[in-house]
């Protein structure tokens, strides 16, 4: 496992310089509430200097299809840490979503989200729920590489890195080290995809061994996911990639009942983001009435990253206080449980007067109840033996039988491979497949070494040479085979790099 590195995720500028960042107002009710904000951050003593930038709607009517100018993108960099109010992304004229720019432009690797339910202030099944929720951001099969490879089928590759695992891994275990969380539960579906949730896996196993005062466990993602409904009060922190953890995150603010009220971050290597999760509400812009509690968590969130833990769980301990007094804003009121219905301003006033409060039934903030700060790793690749041991060829091919595709492919002399099956979806249909099997015009056929052992209960594989995939693709091209793709088939220090297919 990698060395820990002493550098901190984002500089921790406990100096006479305030630190930097980058404020942009947002769209819709975004100006309110973040003006709301910024007042209560202010009272607070918190220590930033703050440089407007311009982002979002008018970025991209004035014909910018990113939705950021050059100087914003300066302003970001120069700062490393942006506070960022909700954007409107104009509907159907191809903009692109300025979420999904900054988070791949910047590297913002983890997503966190901590849900927390607010019971009884804020109705929700699950009153002792508070969990935090590190998504992956980056990789996955949100890489966005998909194909179109026959009539039948399409693909989408997932794509899931060791650099990527050890760096969310280790995130999520220094952030509960830092923030003082218990546990560490990692959530995967290695069951069926053994190399890439495998991966993960594996990766979680090794950095846990780093952490041994955190507990750390690993739940399938079908029934972590199932209990995480049921029973959130059992989770901590939860790591997983990002499809699973984009799912997860929406279903634990939505049980939580709060998806109004909670902020975001995203984490990168350089500059961080920070913002409510909700978006810019258009349908009540401009009538004082929005609730900046998703941007104000996301505020506190920001300060403890900055190193300003005390003046975050300040702020957050006033936040809770005044929504146990009942003082709520139109979106949460409760006949019966709210005391008075209070504009964002006069909400936004109300936690003000109440700095230096703590709560008295909800459990406090805890920004300041870890240890130290959050590290990152820097990765280091080791080198490991890799070896071509074969060739999954895919065909677009709408014959009859599996049979006969496998007939007429072993007819073909083929360099010094053989043919050890054909799949179509993953399932082994050649030789002796099942004849109940659904076929598409979509199939794997893989090629090995003719001196490989495949009978052997560990098959033996042997290397082959590139030159004898590229002889047997041109004399499939020749017998009229339409190749669509090729993945080579590598063992690694001996160790196989390619799934078996279902019934191999
Ligand atoms: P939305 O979150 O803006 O609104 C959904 C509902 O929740 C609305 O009824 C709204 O009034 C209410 N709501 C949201 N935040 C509230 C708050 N703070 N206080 C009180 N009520 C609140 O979602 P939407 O309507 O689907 O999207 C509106 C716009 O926001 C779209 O242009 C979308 O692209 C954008 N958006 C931006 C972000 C972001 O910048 N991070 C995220 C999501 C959506």
């Amino acid at each position: 496992m990698k060395q820990r590195n002493q550098q901190l995720t984002a500089p921790q500028r406990i100096t006479d310089v305030k630190p930097k960042i980058a404020v942009a107002m947002g769209d819709g009710i975004g100006p309110e509430i973040m003006k709301a904000t910024l007042r209560i951050l202010d009272q607070a003593g918190a220590q930033f200097d703050p440089e407007f930038i311009e982002l979002g709607e008018q970025v991209y009517l004035a014909g910018n299809s990113a939705g950021i100018n050059d100087e914003s993108w300066d302003a970001i960099s120069n700062a490393g840490i942006i506070f960022k109010a909700p954007i409107t992304t104009p509907q159907g004229k191809g903009f692109k979503s300025l979420n999904v720019t900054l988070r791949k432009s910047l590297g913002l690797y983890a997503n966190v989200r901590p849900v927390q339910s607010l019971h009884p202030f804020v109705a929700t099944k699950h009153p002792d729920m508070d969990v935090v929720i590190i998504r992956e951001n980056e990789e996955d099969l949100y890489a966005g590489i998909e194909h179109r490879q026959t009539q039948d089928v399409v693909q989408c590759l997932k794509l899931i890195t060791r650099p990527g695992c050890e760096r969310i891994i280790h995130y999520a275990f220094e952030y509960a080290r830092a923030y003082g969380r218990k546990k560490v539960t990692c959530m995967i579906k290695d069951n069926i995809m053994k190399l890439t949730d495998g991966l993960f896996h594996e990766v979680f196993k090794e950095v846990a061994e780093i952490y041994p005062e955190i507990e750390a466990e690993s739940q399938i993602i079908d029934i972590g996911s199932a209990r995480l409904a049921n029973r959130p009060q059992d989770y901590d922190v939860i790591v997983t990639s990002n499809l699973y953890g984009d799912i997860i995150s929406d279903i634990a603010a939505e049980i939580a009942g709060s998806v109004g009220m909670a902020g975001s971050a995203n984490i990168g290597r350089n500059v961080a983001m920070f913002e409510a999760i909700h978006g810019s509400a258009p349908d009540i812009a401009g009538l004082g009435v929005a609730n900046p509690s998703g941007l104000l968590n996301a505020a506190t969130m920001m300060l403890a990253h900055i190193g300003q833990k005390e003046t975050a769980d300040k702020i957050r301990n006033a936040w809770l206080y005044t929504l146990e007094q009942g003082l709520h804003t139109a979106d949460i009121y409760q006949e019966g449980v709210s005391k008075m219905k209070l504009s964002t301003d006069d909400f936004a006033e109300a936690v003000i007067q109440h700095l230096g409060q703590k709560p008295e039934k909800l459990s406090g903030s805890g920004f300041t109840s870890g240890v130290g700060s959050i590290q990152t790793i820097d990765y280091v690749r080791t080198i490991q033996h890799k070896e071509l041991v074969g060739v999954d060829v895919f065909l677009d091919w709408d014959g009859p039988s599996p049979q006969e595709l496998g007939d007429a492919l072993n007819e073909l002399g083929a360099f010094n491979l053989k043919l050890k099956m054909i799949t179509n979806r993953g399932v082994k249909v050649y030789p002796k497949g099942k004849k109940e099997t659904y076929c598409t015009d979509h199939w794997r056929c893989r090629f090995v070494s003719v001196d490989a052992d495949i009978e052997a209960k560990v098959p033996d594989y042997r290397p082959i040479d590139f030159d004898q995939v590229i002889s047997l693709l041109h004399k499939l091209h020749m017998e009229q085979f339409d190749v669509i793709k090729t993945e080579n088939l590598y063992t690694f220090d001996g160790k196989r790099g390619f799934s078996l297919g279902q019934g191999e």
